[in-house]
């Protein structure tokens, strides 16, 4: 297996590698995290940034101190560095700051409605809940389905649109899947979306932080229309969610939250709101959030994405040529051609429920990993070839242990060593089970 190329560089880059966490028998060890997909520990240089700029943290577009100026700069300029970072056209787009994905999601879902709301709304059956609940709610939703090894595929995009023709106003598709790790070809389907006169949004959550991506060209056809993603996932943690999209999208009708920031004028019986994405960030605004981000960026932008995506595929490549080994653990997904995957590896081991497993890895091991279904039901439902009637036991049985996988998935400070040791764990698991 090629190892060569990456030193343990990348792991001095993050807090918290060398912490202590105790087992179940008192002992300590070395935490591993390989819950990457859920939340990344934050990058030195984040912790720092946000050190160096607590003195002059302070409320922003309403302060006249020196601080508050600054701090209103920094703010403002930030979505320009926000929009260079995926390429995008700072007189087409506008970024609005919110607090994570989901919550993106929720307000493009709303924000949306004068657009969207007679249309058909193209989404799959991967998405994480976060992309299809909020559309669900207000919106006719059509889904891709995805074959037997979880992926879906251009031509079933097609085909819907096509059966939808004219109906379809916006693909709302994951960039890459939080639970099998594939990355789905967003420019394609763009280009698709856009032969059909749609719209496509793209949830950035799992695809930003370990793949370049880019807006691409106004206009042209592979240009993205909506990008939405998490901080906290990028090594900046203190709650920021970022929307990109276009400016028109937002001029018409008033905010989902109503209140200090977000308006030109009011009167007792008049309101005139502000602009986006002013209009759309009421109250205070979440500085140091914004701060921690704009310092991730910068760090993944000096260390490259693309080297970045290397080095995770190389852990990836890794620990499946280990995990195919172990006897009665079952890797779903395609776990052969991992040319679209990024670190992300869901898995079950024969005859041990995925909360037992988890369990151990974590009080035996210190292996953080996750288990369940990752808020993402439907594939998961899929991806276990679960029957009807599998689902109406569990709808009926709510106290049931609920079918699930356990998932590991790498950040870009994980090492070959730290998989050594997970694979150590799971024989271990394998051969003490009864
Ligand atoms: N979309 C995908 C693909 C995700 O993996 C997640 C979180 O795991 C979300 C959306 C929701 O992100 P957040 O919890 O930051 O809102």
């Amino acid at each position: 297996m090629q190892r060569k190329g990456f030193s343990s560089g990348f792991r001095s880059l993050v807090v918290g590698v060398n912490t202590k966490v105790p087992l179940e028998n008192g002992k300590h060890v070395t935490a591993i995290n390989f819950d990457n997909a859920a939340t990344t520990p934050p990058f030195v240089s984040v912790m720092r940034e946000i050190n160096k700029f607590a003195p002059w943290y302070s409320s922003i577009h309403r302060g006249t101190g020196y601080k508050s100026q600054l701090s209103s700069d920094i703010y403002e300029d930030s979505r320009k560095e926000v929009l260079d970072f995926v390429k995008a056209d700072a007189d087409y787009y506008t970024v609005i700051y919110v607090k994570n994905t989901t919550e993106a999601i929720n307000k493009l879902s709303y924000r949306l409605y004068h657009n969207l709301k007679k249309g058909v709304i193209l989404s799959t059956q991967m998405e994480h809940h976060s992309n299809d609940l909020p559309w669900r709610d207000k919106y006719c939703v059509r889904y891709l389905h995805t074959d037997r090894l979880g992926r879906i595929s251009l031509k079933d995009l097609e085909r819907k649109l096509r059966k939808y023709r004219g109906r379809v106003k916006l693909v709302a598709l994951t960039g890459v899947s939080n639970v099998t790790g594939y990355i789905n070809p967003i420019y394609q389907a763009a280009a698709l979306a856009h032969k059909y006169k749609a719209r496509i949004l793209v949830d950035g959550a799992q695809l930003v932080p370990h793949c370049p991506v880019e807006m691409k060209q106004v206009g042209s056809p592979e240009n993205i229309d909506f990008l939405v993603f998490s901080a906290h996932k990028m090594y900046a943690p203190f709650g920021v969610g970022v929307i990109i999209g276009p400016k028109k999208y937002f001029k018409k009708g008033g905010p989902e939250y109503m209140g200090g920031g977000t308006v030109k004028l009011v009167t007792l019986n008049k309101v005139i709101w502000d602009d986006a994405p002013h209009k759309e960030e009421a109250g205070t605004v979440n500085l140091m959030g914004v701060v921690a981000l704009l310092a991730a960026m910068r760090t993944i932008k000096n260390i490259g994405i693309d080297q970045i995506n290397r080095f995770e595929r190389s852990l990836t490549d890794y620990a499946l040529e280990k995990m195919r080994r172990i006897p009665d653990l079952k890797i779903y997904g395609d776990a052969e051609n991992t040319g679209d995957k990024v670190g992300i590896i869901p898995f079950n081991i024969k005859g041990i429920p995925h909360q037992v497993v988890a369990q151990v890895l974590s009080q035996e091991g210190g292996i953080a990993v996750r288990n369940g279904c990752f808020c993402a039901q439907p594939y998961i439902q899929k991806l276990l070839c679960l029957s009807r009637n599998d689902i109406k036991r569990y709808i009926k049985d709510t106290q049931m242990l609920r079918p699930g996988m356990v998932r590991i998935s790498f950040g870009l400070y994980n090492h070959f060593s730290e998989i050594d040791t997970l694979e150590n764990m799971l024989r271990y698991i394998v051969e003490n089970k009864e």
